[in-house]
């Protein structure tokens, strides 16, 4: 089953703890801040990711969602 994974940037409060918590290091947090003044978290290395929802878990503010999406055309992902 593939997944999404999505990261609400205007919830995002920039705490690290998402990236903190990543076991594969698949986040970091963003040189460009959002409109809150915060520096988001995003996926840098969105490959890597095993989609555990540890980030989704750990997030105070529910800035994290992973769903699970129909697999379409993507034989290769
Ligand atoms: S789902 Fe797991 S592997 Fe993926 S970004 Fe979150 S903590 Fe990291
Ligand atoms: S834990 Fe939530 S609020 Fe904190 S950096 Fe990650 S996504 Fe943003």
């Amino acid at each position: 089953m593939a997944h999404k994974h999505f990261i609400e940037n205007e919830r995002c409060k920039g705490c690290g703890l998402c990236v903190t918590v990543c076991p594969k290091k698949v986040l970091e947090l963003s040189e460009q801040v959002n409109t809150k003044g915060y520096f988001p978290a995003y996926q840098a290395r969105p490959d890597d990711c095993i989609h555990c929802a540890l980030c989704c878990t750990m997030c105070p503010d529910v800035a994290i969602t992973i769903t699970e999406i129909e697999e379409e055309k993507t034989e290769q992902d």
